[in-house]
């Protein structure tokens, strides 16, 4: 039976319990541990795929064709971990699957209530995740901070389960924040006081309190926690700001978190530690000594998280050819009032990526213009090679309005169009064409000569496709398709020939990239752009 760890949050949410979560994950690995994360999610949604990235940030895919929150993707590039659909479960999940029950009759008698219904069945799913594994270690995250009302079934059933495992098997870690208060020149412990005070109240008492804080914490404060939060002071360990994510797991490293929590759970290190972390990601970051301009055309712009793989995606491709990268987050309807030239005379690199609806879509298509007649490297992701497909096929074959059917069913030419097997379809909620799916690599291309494989397989999340239709007149212009699902003929990825480096894929490269190990396309579109001037 694996060991469990679970993480709570306190005082404020966004202190970064993925990336902590994802950080110890990549600890245990670092010692030889065989781990998995799961994110429990209070909302009410079955899963955050018909979620608006405003409200949520990126819905992350995994292979398994799951939509998942996007802390799913730290987990996935700090560690070794597969996650698919168990690990990430809602409040929506939770629910259904009761009343899915009740309705079969399957507590026939009873009253189906919270406890010890909804939370016999968070237990289960929790387990679940894990089964045939062969995990040392499962690692739990709890969405949301302590005292939201929608997490208190959450809350409750890993207090059932903690207790139920024994101390050894089950420990709690909670992440709080520790403010600096200018005015006063003050660090203040009591929020993370009150917030040990709340979980205490719920019946967890954490083991260890990862305290987030702009500055560092010294051994009194340190010991003023531990008294007033009932743990041992060495358990109090200092989580400070950082600029570079990639470095948390050296910093709890420092800090003797992986012998804590070895300790605690009773396990022994088995091999290894962050040394090649450090070496591979860390140092190759810090000596970079050029910089790239990247400029990613998006909608959802002004929220950090709405493109999160993409960003981490472009820092990964930066690592692999030792340059710093500037991203330069540009709104497309900005294109389209102040024209591209403008928005994107000095950038080296161009990624549209994708996204839903109408709205923006011009202005990624001047931008795909812009990229294609200056020959300035051109990375496009999903709904980003459906305009590059839509714009070509303006641009270049002379199709006027050219559409995909998504922006205008009228459209005289609908270069991107439904299957027949999606135009049956009604119900929103996971019915895209989501998870991985193989792709055959042309030769020579671009593509190839960046995977270095003929199959591949890679992941999605779309409804419309190139329409084979014109596949015959584009290839004649130029575009090349270099991509194709085997199975369903449907074009993956397309190229430009009379160009340095245009490549666009239906796929989604940016949720298979690791910082120490870079995606093949990203590593070598940020390659062709920091050799563009
Ligand atoms: N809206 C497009 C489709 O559904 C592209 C989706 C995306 O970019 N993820 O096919």
């Amino acid at each position: 039976m694996p060991k469990y760890i679970f993480i709570t949050g306190g005082v404020v949410s966004s202190l970064g319990k993925g990336i902590a979560s994802a950080s110890i994950g990549k600890l245990l690995e670092s010692m030889g541990l065989k781990i998995t994360i799961i994110k429990c999610d209070p909302y009410i949604n079955v899963d955050p795929g018909t979620m608006n990235p405003f409200q949520h940030g990126e819905v992350y895919v995994t292979d398994d064709g799951a939509e998942t929150d996007l802390d799913l993707g730290h987990y996935e590039r700090f560690t070794n971990a597969i996650v698919g659909k168990a690990n990430n479960i809602t409040s929506g999940k939770i629910y259904y699957s009761v009343i899915c029950k009740e309705r079969k009759g399957e507590f026939l008698g009873g009253t189906v209530q919270v406890i010890p219904h909804i939370t016999d069945e968070i237990k289960s799913q929790i387990k679940n995740a894990s089964k045939g594994k062969n995990l040392d270690v499962v690692i739990v995250e709890i969405g949301g901070t302590v005292g939201d009302i929608e997490s208190l079934p959450f809350m409750e059933a890993i207090r059932q389960m903690t207790l139920e495992l024994g101390r050894k098997n089950a420990i709690n870690i909670h992440l709080t924040l520790v403010p600096y208060i200018k005015s006063a020149q003050e660090i203040k412990t009591k929020p993370t006081q009150h917030s040990v005070g709340k979980l205490r109240e719920i019946g967890i008492q954490p083991d260890i309190l990862l305290c987030r804080s702009e500055k560092k914490l010294n051994k009194e404060i340190k010991a003023k926690i531990a008294l007033f939060c009932n743990v041992h002071p060495d358990a109090v360990i200092g989580a400070l700001d950082m600029d570079n994510i990639y470095e948390i797991p050296l910093t709890y490293e420092k800090q003797g978190l992986d012998k804590l929590i070895l300790d605690l759970i009773g396990l022994k290190k088995t091999n290894g530690d962050l040394k090649d972390w450090k070496r591979e990601v860390m140092d190759r970051m810090n000596k970079a000594s050029k910089v790239t301009t990247i400029a990613v055309i998006g909608k959802y712009i002004t929220l950090q998280d709405s493109y999160k793989s993409i960003y981490e995606a472009l820092v990964h491709g930066g690592i692999a050819n030792d340059t710093k990268l500037e991203i330069k987050r540009i709104e497309s309807e900005e294109i389209t009032k102040h024209g591209a030239n403008k928005c994107l005379k000095d950038v080296q690199g161009i990624l549209v990526p994708g996204g839903f609806g109408h709205r923006g879509v011009e202005g990624k298509i001047k931008a795909i213009q812009y990229a294609r007649k200056n020959k300035i490297p051109f990375l496009g992701i999903c709904l980003g090679m459906q305009t590059a497909v839509i714009e070509f096929a303006r641009n270049v074959c002379g199709l006027a309005n050219a559409n995909s059917t998504e922006f205008n069913k009228k459209t005289p030419h609908p270069v991107i169009s439904l299957l027949e097997e999606q135009r049956k379809i009604k119900n929103k909620g996971g019915t895209m064409r989501l998870g991985a799916y193989d792709c055959s690599i042309k030769k020579p291309t671009k593509s190839f000569s960046a995977y270095k494989q003929e199959n591949i397989s890679e992941r999605h999340r779309h409804r419309y496709e190139f329409n084979n239709q014109y596949k015959r007149i584009m290839a004649s212009k130029g575009l090349d398709i270099v991509g194709i699902n085997p199975q369903k003929n449907l074009v993956e990825i397309i190229e430009l020939k009379d160009h340095p480096w245009f490549v666009a894929c239906q796929f989604h490269p940016e949720f298979k990239s690791k910082p120490d190990r870079p995606h093949p396309l990203f590593r070598d579109f940020i390659k062709a752009s920091s050799h563009h001037s």
